[in-house]
């Protein structure tokens, strides 16, 4: 019983991460803290870190916090927490810093159309370099219609 309230707490607090890196994105990213943003749509440095990567940690530390708390006190449920927390924070890493952005080279010739739906949804936030206006500033909820439009090329690209 224990296994799965624990897990069912790692998978709601994956969610809610989702919805709170929009919120953050798309009102403090893009508010009070673009300085820290502005370098990830601009892309004007030569440094292969950005100042957006400040984020990270800012998710990292309550994680960090959270799961050393919880396991000094007998694995308490917010040790969960902080586990959800940081397997979104390696999801977010993995499909936003290297499947979407390339940091390292993955996936380059990929034809699966959730990662192609993923790639445009997120150029689309993309497109617009400044701090105003802009769209798609969730991750891995994207509009259905990025997911048609991937369908549809995925079929006139590839079939032979
Ligand atoms: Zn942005
Ligand atoms: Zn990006």
């Amino acid at each position: 019983m224990e296994i799965i309230i624990n897990t069912s707490i790692v998978l709601v607090t994956f969610i809610l991460t989702e919805f709170s890196a929009w919120a953050n994105h798309k009102y403090i990213m893009h508010g009070v803290m673009w300085y820290f943003h502005a370098d990830h749509h601009k892309k004007d440095h030569k440094s292969w870190f950005e100042r957006n990567d400040l984020f990270f940690i800012i998710y990292a530390v309550p994680s960090w916090l959270l799961i050393m708390y919880g396991m000094m006190n007998q694995n308490a449920w917010y040790t969960w927490v902080g586990f959800g927390i940081l397997l979104y924070g390696l999801a977010y890493f993995v499909v936003h810093d290297l499947v979407i952005h390339q940091r390292f080279k993955v996936l380059t010739k990929t034809k699966n159309v959730y990662v192609l739906a993923l790639r445009r949804a997120h150029k689309m936030h993309h497109k617009n370099t400044g701090k105003e206006g802009g769209e798609s500033f969730g991750m891995l909820i994207i509009k259905q219609k990025y997911i048609q439009d991937a369908l549809k090329k995925s079929k006139t690209q590839y079939a032979h």
